[in-house]
Protein backbone atom coordinates (compact mmCIF):
# COMPACT_ATOMS: atom_id res chain seq x y z
CA UNK A 1 0.00 0.00 0.00
CA UNK A 2 1.46 3.22 -0.52
CA UNK A 3 1.66 5.81 2.18
CA UNK A 4 3.48 8.73 1.25
CA UNK A 5 1.94 11.95 -0.30
CA UNK A 6 1.49 12.29 -3.57
CA UNK A 7 1.43 16.00 -5.32
CA UNK A 8 -0.46 14.43 -8.42
CA UNK A 9 -4.18 15.41 -8.82
CA UNK A 10 -6.37 13.24 -7.16
CA UNK A 11 -8.77 10.95 -9.43
CA UNK A 12 -12.41 9.86 -8.73
CA UNK A 13 -13.53 6.98 -10.53
CA UNK A 14 -16.86 5.43 -10.61
CA UNK A 15 -16.71 2.10 -12.44
CA UNK A 16 -14.42 -0.76 -12.32
CA UNK A 17 -15.57 -3.12 -15.03
CA UNK A 18 -12.66 -4.64 -17.35
CA UNK A 19 -11.91 -1.04 -18.90
CA UNK A 20 -12.57 1.22 -15.28
CA UNK A 21 -10.05 -1.63 -13.62
CA UNK A 22 -7.70 -0.95 -16.05
CA UNK A 23 -8.01 2.94 -15.59
CA UNK A 24 -7.50 2.65 -11.79
CA UNK A 25 -4.61 0.51 -12.25
CA UNK A 26 -2.84 3.09 -14.57
CA UNK A 27 -3.68 5.92 -12.20
CA UNK A 28 -2.57 3.97 -9.22
CA UNK A 29 0.94 2.96 -11.23
CA UNK A 30 1.33 6.90 -12.25
CA UNK A 31 0.85 7.94 -8.96
CA UNK A 32 -2.34 10.11 -8.50
CA UNK A 33 -4.67 9.41 -5.08
CA UNK A 34 -7.45 7.17 -6.28
CA UNK A 35 -11.18 6.84 -5.00
CA UNK A 36 -12.91 4.44 -6.60
CA UNK A 37 -16.49 3.55 -6.46
CA UNK A 38 -18.44 0.60 -8.33
CA UNK A 39 -22.11 -0.90 -7.95
CA UNK A 40 -20.64 -4.40 -6.35
CA UNK A 41 -18.63 -3.67 -4.30
CA UNK A 42 -15.79 -6.42 -4.01
CA UNK A 43 -14.69 -4.72 -7.20
CA UNK A 44 -12.82 -2.16 -5.23
CA UNK A 45 -11.10 -4.97 -2.83
CA UNK A 46 -7.94 -5.68 -4.87
CA UNK A 47 -7.20 -1.24 -5.75
CA UNK A 48 -7.75 -0.70 -2.04
CA UNK A 49 -4.93 -2.94 -1.22
CA UNK A 50 -2.60 -0.92 -3.44
CA UNK A 51 -3.84 2.22 -2.32
CA UNK A 52 -7.08 3.20 -3.87
CA UNK A 53 -9.73 4.86 -1.47
CA UNK A 54 -13.43 2.83 -1.55
CA UNK A 55 -16.10 5.15 -1.55
CA UNK A 56 -18.82 3.88 0.25
CA UNK A 57 -21.20 5.72 -2.55
CA UNK A 58 -21.49 6.76 -5.81
CA UNK A 59 -22.43 10.43 -4.27
CA UNK A 60 -19.80 10.07 -1.47
CA UNK A 61 -17.48 9.54 -4.07
CA UNK A 62 -18.46 12.83 -5.98
CA UNK A 63 -18.81 14.84 -2.81
CA UNK A 64 -14.83 13.71 -1.87
CA UNK A 65 -13.72 14.74 -5.42
CA UNK A 66 -10.78 17.48 -5.56
CA UNK A 67 -10.03 16.27 -9.37
CA UNK A 68 -12.08 14.77 -12.30
CA UNK A 69 -14.58 12.78 -11.68
CA UNK A 70 -14.24 9.66 -14.18
CA UNK A 71 -17.26 7.77 -15.21
CA UNK A 72 -16.51 4.42 -16.91
CA UNK A 73 -20.02 2.28 -17.03
CA UNK A 74 -21.69 -0.01 -18.82
CA UNK A 75 -24.08 2.49 -21.16
CA UNK A 76 -25.85 6.12 -21.14
CA UNK A 77 -28.41 4.63 -18.65
CA UNK A 78 -26.04 3.17 -15.87
CA UNK A 79 -24.24 7.07 -15.95
CA UNK A 80 -28.05 8.89 -14.79
CA UNK A 81 -28.72 5.89 -12.28
CA UNK A 82 -25.06 6.26 -10.81
CA UNK A 83 -25.03 9.90 -10.16
CA UNK A 84 -28.74 10.44 -9.58
CA UNK A 85 -28.88 12.12 -5.91
CA UNK A 86 -25.22 13.38 -6.34
CA UNK A 87 -24.42 16.84 -6.11
CA UNK A 88 -22.42 17.68 -8.92
CA UNK A 89 -22.43 21.47 -8.40
CA UNK A 90 -18.56 22.71 -9.29
CA UNK A 91 -17.26 19.21 -10.28
CA UNK A 92 -15.46 18.30 -13.50
CA UNK A 93 -17.24 15.23 -14.73
CA UNK A 94 -14.98 13.16 -17.29
CA UNK A 95 -17.70 10.81 -19.25
CA UNK A 96 -15.56 7.48 -20.90
CA UNK A 97 -18.82 5.59 -21.08
CA UNK A 98 -19.65 4.67 -24.76
CA UNK A 99 -22.86 6.11 -26.06
CA UNK A 100 -24.12 8.07 -28.89
CA UNK A 101 -23.50 11.57 -30.07
CA UNK A 102 -27.27 12.79 -28.71
CA UNK A 103 -26.34 10.98 -25.30
CA UNK A 104 -23.36 13.07 -24.98
CA UNK A 105 -25.09 15.97 -26.10
CA UNK A 106 -27.58 15.64 -23.59
CA UNK A 107 -25.22 14.32 -20.82
CA UNK A 108 -23.39 17.62 -21.27
CA UNK A 109 -26.64 19.97 -21.27
CA UNK A 110 -27.42 17.78 -17.76
CA UNK A 111 -24.77 18.14 -16.12
CA UNK A 112 -24.41 22.07 -16.64
CA UNK A 113 -27.76 21.99 -15.48
CA UNK A 114 -26.22 20.38 -12.23
CA UNK A 115 -23.64 23.13 -11.79
CA UNK A 116 -20.81 20.63 -13.33
CA UNK A 117 -18.17 21.29 -16.33
CA UNK A 118 -18.19 18.37 -18.78
CA UNK A 119 -15.93 16.19 -21.24
CA UNK A 120 -17.32 13.20 -23.29
CA UNK A 121 -14.55 10.86 -24.01
CA UNK A 122 -15.12 7.48 -26.76
CA UNK A 123 -11.73 5.05 -25.28
CA UNK A 124 -9.70 3.94 -28.71
CA UNK A 125 -8.10 0.88 -26.46
CA UNK A 126 -8.54 -2.04 -25.39
CA UNK A 127 -8.25 -2.34 -21.18
CA UNK A 128 -4.35 -4.26 -21.88
CA UNK A 129 -3.21 -0.94 -23.90
CA UNK A 130 -4.47 1.54 -21.03
CA UNK A 131 -1.64 3.14 -19.07
CA UNK A 132 0.81 1.81 -22.09
CA UNK A 133 1.70 4.97 -23.80
CA UNK A 134 3.79 2.52 -26.43
CA UNK A 135 0.36 0.69 -27.33
CA UNK A 136 -1.56 3.31 -29.38
CA UNK A 137 -4.41 3.19 -27.72
CA UNK A 138 -5.97 7.17 -27.00
CA UNK A 139 -9.15 8.59 -26.43
CA UNK A 140 -11.51 10.94 -28.03
CA UNK A 141 -12.37 13.91 -26.10
CA UNK A 142 -14.80 16.78 -26.87
CA UNK A 143 -16.73 19.13 -25.06
CA UNK A 144 -14.87 21.62 -22.25
CA UNK A 145 -11.73 22.75 -23.30
CA UNK A 146 -10.97 24.50 -20.21
CA UNK A 147 -11.60 21.03 -18.60
CA UNK A 148 -9.32 18.68 -20.57
CA UNK A 149 -6.55 21.63 -20.31
CA UNK A 150 -6.38 21.31 -16.52
CA UNK A 151 -6.60 18.06 -16.36
CA UNK A 152 -4.56 17.47 -19.05
CA UNK A 153 -1.40 15.30 -17.05
CA UNK A 154 -3.84 13.02 -15.77
CA UNK A 155 -5.64 12.06 -18.89
CA UNK A 156 -2.58 11.28 -20.68
CA UNK A 157 -2.08 8.82 -17.94
CA UNK A 158 -3.63 6.58 -19.26
CA UNK A 159 -3.99 7.01 -23.02
CA UNK A 160 -3.39 9.21 -25.48
CA UNK A 161 -5.72 12.28 -25.82
CA UNK A 162 -7.00 13.69 -28.94
CA UNK A 163 -9.15 16.27 -28.52
CA UNK A 164 -12.18 16.93 -31.34
CA UNK A 165 -13.69 19.91 -30.34
CA UNK A 166 -16.20 21.52 -28.22
CA UNK A 167 -19.43 20.34 -29.18
CA UNK A 168 -19.57 16.90 -26.46
CA UNK A 169 -21.27 14.77 -29.42
CA UNK A 170 -18.26 14.82 -31.42
CA UNK A 171 -15.69 12.22 -29.29
CA UNK A 172 -18.79 9.69 -29.56
CA UNK A 173 -19.05 10.56 -33.25
CA UNK A 174 -15.63 9.66 -34.11
CA UNK A 175 -15.64 6.95 -31.57
CA UNK A 176 -18.67 5.27 -33.47
CA UNK A 177 -17.28 6.23 -36.84
CA UNK A 178 -14.05 4.49 -36.33
CA UNK A 179 -15.80 1.30 -34.94
CA UNK A 180 -18.79 1.40 -37.49
CA UNK A 181 -15.49 1.23 -40.30
CA UNK A 182 -13.73 -1.90 -38.47
CA UNK A 183 -17.19 -4.01 -38.20
CA UNK A 184 -17.14 -3.41 -42.18
CA UNK A 185 -13.71 -4.22 -42.46
CA UNK A 186 -14.52 -7.75 -40.35
CA UNK A 187 -17.65 -8.17 -42.20
CA UNK A 188 -15.34 -8.46 -45.56
CA UNK A 189 -12.98 -10.81 -43.67
CA UNK A 190 -15.57 -13.00 -42.65
CA UNK A 191 -16.63 -13.16 -46.12
CA UNK A 192 -12.78 -13.87 -47.16
CA UNK A 193 -12.33 -17.17 -44.95
CA UNK A 194 -15.80 -18.34 -45.67
CA UNK A 195 -14.69 -18.03 -49.31
CA UNK A 196 -11.73 -20.04 -48.71
CA UNK A 197 -12.14 -21.89 -45.60
CA UNK A 198 -14.03 -25.07 -47.68
CA UNK A 199 -10.70 -25.45 -49.94
CA UNK A 200 -8.68 -28.93 -48.73
CA UNK A 201 -5.11 -27.68 -49.92
CA UNK A 202 -5.40 -24.06 -49.16
CA UNK A 203 -2.71 -22.76 -46.37
CA UNK A 204 -4.73 -20.95 -44.29
CA UNK A 205 -2.41 -19.25 -42.08
CA UNK A 206 -0.45 -18.11 -45.29
CA UNK A 207 -4.01 -17.02 -46.68
CA UNK A 208 -4.27 -14.82 -43.69
CA UNK A 209 -1.02 -12.95 -43.79
CA UNK A 210 -1.82 -11.36 -47.23
CA UNK A 211 -4.77 -10.67 -46.26
CA UNK A 212 -3.61 -9.00 -43.43
CA UNK A 213 -1.20 -6.97 -45.91
CA UNK A 214 -3.48 -6.33 -48.57
CA UNK A 215 -5.83 -4.21 -46.03
CA UNK A 216 -2.85 -2.37 -44.99
CA UNK A 217 -2.16 -1.48 -48.67
CA UNK A 218 -6.02 -0.63 -49.16
CA UNK A 219 -6.15 1.56 -45.82
CA UNK A 220 -4.77 4.71 -47.52
CA UNK A 221 -7.59 5.22 -49.55
CA UNK A 222 -9.80 5.96 -46.90
CA UNK A 223 -7.64 9.35 -46.68
CA UNK A 224 -8.04 9.78 -50.03
CA UNK A 225 -11.28 10.47 -49.77
CA UNK A 226 -11.21 13.22 -47.73
CA UNK A 227 -10.32 15.52 -50.28
CA UNK A 228 -13.45 14.73 -52.89
CA UNK A 229 -15.76 14.76 -49.99
CA UNK A 230 -14.90 18.25 -49.07
CA UNK A 231 -14.80 19.32 -52.47
CA UNK A 232 -17.66 17.86 -54.11
CA UNK A 233 -15.76 16.38 -57.42
CA UNK A 234 -15.82 12.51 -56.89
CA UNK A 235 -14.06 12.29 -59.86
CA UNK A 236 -10.91 13.78 -58.66
CA UNK A 237 -7.91 12.21 -58.72
CA UNK A 238 -9.68 8.76 -59.32
CA UNK A 239 -7.80 4.95 -59.99
CA UNK A 240 -10.17 2.77 -59.70
CA UNK A 241 -13.94 3.63 -60.87
CA UNK A 242 -16.82 2.79 -59.86
CA UNK A 243 -18.63 1.41 -63.29
CA UNK A 244 -15.21 -1.15 -63.20
CA UNK A 245 -15.39 -1.76 -59.19
CA UNK A 246 -19.57 -2.50 -60.06
CA UNK A 247 -18.25 -5.04 -63.03
CA UNK A 248 -15.80 -6.27 -60.86
CA UNK A 249 -18.84 -7.25 -58.32
CA UNK A 250 -20.49 -9.87 -60.60
CA UNK A 251 -17.22 -11.79 -60.59
CA UNK A 252 -17.40 -11.51 -56.82
CA UNK A 253 -20.96 -12.64 -56.25
CA UNK A 254 -20.33 -15.48 -58.83
CA UNK A 255 -17.54 -17.12 -57.03
CA UNK A 256 -19.29 -16.65 -53.91
CA UNK A 257 -22.18 -18.82 -55.60
CA UNK A 258 -19.43 -21.18 -57.16
CA UNK A 259 -17.96 -21.54 -53.28
CA UNK A 260 -21.73 -21.28 -51.18
CA UNK A 261 -21.35 -18.62 -49.63
CA UNK A 262 -23.82 -16.36 -48.53
CA UNK A 263 -23.05 -12.65 -49.83
CA UNK A 264 -25.38 -11.11 -47.65
CA UNK A 265 -22.61 -8.87 -45.89
CA UNK A 266 -21.61 -7.25 -49.07
CA UNK A 267 -24.77 -7.12 -51.12
CA UNK A 268 -25.93 -3.98 -49.81
CA UNK A 269 -22.72 -1.98 -50.34
CA UNK A 270 -22.61 -3.58 -54.31
CA UNK A 271 -26.27 -2.74 -53.99
CA UNK A 272 -24.71 0.93 -53.02
CA UNK A 273 -22.70 0.63 -56.35
CA UNK A 274 -25.20 -0.10 -58.77
CA UNK A 275 -27.29 2.45 -57.56
CA UNK A 276 -24.69 5.15 -58.39
CA UNK A 277 -23.53 3.88 -62.02
CA UNK A 278 -26.98 3.53 -63.07
CA UNK A 279 -27.48 7.42 -61.53
CA UNK A 280 -24.78 8.17 -64.26
CA UNK A 281 -21.92 7.96 -61.96
CA UNK A 282 -19.89 5.49 -62.55
CA UNK A 283 -16.55 7.84 -63.50
CA UNK A 284 -16.38 8.57 -59.52
CA UNK A 285 -14.42 6.43 -57.03
CA UNK A 286 -15.90 5.39 -53.47
CA UNK A 287 -16.40 8.82 -52.12
CA UNK A 288 -19.44 9.40 -54.28
CA UNK A 289 -21.11 6.71 -52.33
CA UNK A 290 -20.88 8.55 -49.24
CA UNK A 291 -23.87 11.61 -49.92
CA UNK A 292 -26.01 8.30 -51.60
CA UNK A 293 -25.71 6.02 -48.16
CA UNK A 294 -25.59 9.77 -46.39
CA UNK A 295 -29.51 10.00 -47.32
CA UNK A 296 -30.44 6.42 -46.44
CA UNK A 297 -31.57 6.12 -42.48
CA UNK A 298 -31.84 2.86 -41.81
CA UNK A 299 -34.59 0.39 -41.99
CA UNK A 300 -36.73 0.41 -38.43
CA UNK A 301 -35.84 -3.05 -38.20
CA UNK A 302 -32.26 -2.48 -37.65
CA UNK A 303 -32.24 -0.55 -35.16
CA UNK A 304 -29.98 -2.63 -32.43
CA UNK A 305 -30.44 -5.30 -30.38
CA UNK A 306 -31.77 -4.37 -27.52
P1 LIG B 1 -17.84 -4.08 -18.04
O1 LIG B 1 -19.05 -4.77 -18.53
O2 LIG B 1 -16.64 -4.87 -17.68
O3 LIG B 1 -18.22 -3.19 -16.76
C1 LIG B 1 -19.40 -2.45 -16.74
C2 LIG B 1 -19.36 -1.52 -15.55
O4 LIG B 1 -20.59 -0.76 -15.53
C3 LIG B 1 -19.27 -2.25 -14.21
O5 LIG B 1 -18.54 -1.43 -13.32
C4 LIG B 1 -20.74 -2.33 -13.81
O6 LIG B 1 -20.92 -2.46 -12.42
C5 LIG B 1 -21.21 -0.97 -14.26
N1 LIG B 1 -22.64 -0.85 -14.39
C6 LIG B 1 -23.43 -1.48 -15.29
N2 LIG B 1 -24.72 -1.10 -15.12
C7 LIG B 1 -24.72 -0.22 -14.08
C8 LIG B 1 -25.73 0.53 -13.44
N3 LIG B 1 -27.02 0.45 -13.83
N4 LIG B 1 -25.39 1.34 -12.41
C9 LIG B 1 -24.10 1.43 -12.02
N5 LIG B 1 -23.09 0.74 -12.58
C10 LIG B 1 -23.40 -0.07 -13.62
O7 LIG B 1 -17.50 -2.99 -19.13
P2 LIG B 1 -16.08 -2.27 -19.42
O8 LIG B 1 -15.47 -1.85 -18.14
O9 LIG B 1 -15.28 -3.11 -20.35
O10 LIG B 1 -16.57 -1.02 -20.26
C11 LIG B 1 -16.93 0.21 -19.63
C12 LIG B 1 -17.11 1.24 -20.72
O11 LIG B 1 -15.88 1.34 -21.46
C13 LIG B 1 -18.21 0.86 -21.72
O12 LIG B 1 -18.96 2.00 -22.07
C14 LIG B 1 -17.43 0.32 -22.88
O13 LIG B 1 -18.11 0.48 -24.13
C15 LIG B 1 -16.17 1.19 -22.84
N6 LIG B 1 -15.05 0.57 -23.55
C16 LIG B 1 -14.67 -0.71 -23.22
C17 LIG B 1 -13.67 -1.34 -23.95
C18 LIG B 1 -13.23 -2.73 -23.64
O14 LIG B 1 -12.52 -3.32 -24.46
N7 LIG B 1 -13.57 -3.30 -22.48
C19 LIG B 1 -13.03 -0.65 -25.10
C20 LIG B 1 -13.46 0.72 -25.30
C21 LIG B 1 -14.47 1.27 -24.56
P3 LIG B 1 -21.03 -3.92 -11.74
O15 LIG B 1 -19.63 -4.37 -11.49
O16 LIG B 1 -21.81 -3.67 -10.48
O17 LIG B 1 -21.77 -4.80 -12.72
Amino acid sequence: MHTETSTKTPVTLLGLGDMGTALARAWLAAGHPLTVWNRTPGKADPLVRDGARAAASAAEAVASAAGPVVLCLLDDASVGETLDGADLTGKDVVNLTTGTPAQARRRAGWAAERGARFLDGGIMAVPPMIGQPESGGYVFYSGDPDLLARHREVLEAVAGVEFVGADPGHAALYDVALLSAMTGMFAGITHAFALVGGEKELDLARFAGLLTEWLAAMAPAGQEMAAPLAGGDHTEGVTSNLAMMAAANDTFLATAREQAVDPGLLVPYMELMRRRVAQGHGDEGLSGLVPLLASQPAPATWQGNR
